[in-house]
C-alpha cells in the first residue's frame, strides 16, 4: 500500500456522489478483473493515508482504492492491476497519479476528536493565532495545532516534543510542556519551528527537513534555519530545553 502524498495548494475537487461513484466502481472492478485474471473486490475509501492497498483472498482480491482512481485512464488502471499482481515498479505510476488529483484527497482524520488545542496552561489556538500573524502573513492559517493524542510512554528514552505532520496537517505538540514550569516562549519556539516546516512544505516542492510523522532530520536546510532566526528567541528556548529534557522526558 502507499498513502498520499503532502498537501498541495489545489482547490479541492468535488468527491462523486455515491450514485455516481457506484456503477463506476463496478466498472472499475470488472476492468481489474479482466486484467488480473481474478475476481476483485473493490472498496472505495476517502482515506488519505492509504490510497491503494489490497489483500490476496483464497477467491481473489479484496483492493480497497481511493475514489480518485473512478477517473483514472486506462495506463493507471494497468498500473494498478501491476502493482496488486506484486509488481512494484507500478508504484511509480500510481504515485504520480494520485500527486496530480492531490486536490481531491480529503484529509484524513484518525478515529476521533480533533486535536485538543486548550491544555491546562497554554492555549495552543491562540498561539498559532499569534505566531501565523507574526511571522507567517497567515499562511498557515489552515493548519491544525494541538495537543499530541497519545503521549509516548514514560520510560521511553526519546521524546517527540513537536512537529508537523504533513498527511494529516497539523502540528502536535507534547502534553508533557503543558505544564507552569514551561515558560511561554518555549511553547512558542516549538510550534514556531513546526509551522515553518508546515510553511515551507507548502511553498517549496524540495525535500523537507522533517518526515511524514512530523520527526525533524538531524540537519534542517540553510534556507530553514535562515528564517528560523527570525524568532528571537530560538537559542534560549534550544538551552531551556536541553536542561529540562530529563524531567519532561519523565513526565
Ligand atoms: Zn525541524
Amino acid at each position: 500500500m502507499f498513502g498520499a502524498p503532502a498537501p498541495g495548494r489545489d482547490p479541492a475537487r468535488a468527491l462523486p456522489s455515491r450514485e455516481d461513484a457506484l456503477p463506476r466502481a463496478a466498472d472499475l472492478a470488472r476492468h481489474m478483473s479482466a486484467l488480473l485474471g481474478l475476481p476483485v473486490h473493490l472498496r472505495l475509501t476517502d482515506n488519505r493515508a492509504t490510497l491503494v492497498s489490497y489483500r490476496r483472498l483464497s477467491d481473489g482480491v479484496r483492493l480497497r482504492l481511493h475514489h480518485l482512481f473512478l477517473d483514472a485512464p486506462d495506463s493507471v488502471v494497468r498500473a494498478l492491476a501491476l502493482y496488486v499482481a506484486g509488481d512494484t515498479a507500478a508504484r511509480e505510476v500510481l504515485e504520480s497519479f494520485s500527486h496530480a488529483h492531490q486536490g481531491q484527497v480529503r484529509r484524513e482524520r484518525r478515529p476521533g476528536a480533533p486535536l485538543r488545542t486548550r491544555g491546562r496552561c497554554f492555549d495552543l489556538k491562540a498561539v498559532h493565532a499569534r505566531l501565523d500573524a507574526a511571522y507567517f502573513d497567515g499562511r498557515v492559517h489552515g493548519v491544525e495545532v494541538g495537543w499530541a493524542r497519545r503521549p509516548g510512554r514514560r520510560t521511553r528514552r526519546t521524546i517527540h516534543l513537536g512537529g508537523y505532520d504533513a498527511r494529516l496537517r497539523e502540528v502536535r505538540v507534547h502534553p508533557a510542556l503543558d505544564r507552569p514550569t514551561v515558560p511561554a516562549f518555549v511553547v512558542d519556539y516549538l510550534v514556531f519551528h513546526a509551522l515553518l516546516h508546515a510553511d515551507l512544505a507548502a511553498t517549496d516542492a524540495g525535500p523537507d527537513a522533517h518526515d511524514a510523522a512530523g520527526r525533524c532530520a538531524a540537519e534542517h536546510p540553510p534556507a530553514f534555519l535562515a528564517r528560523e532566526a527570525a524568532f528571537p528567541l530560538r537559542e534560549a528556548a534550544w538551552r531551556w530545553l536541553l536542561e529540562n529534557l530529563s524531567s519532561l522526558r519523565r513526565g
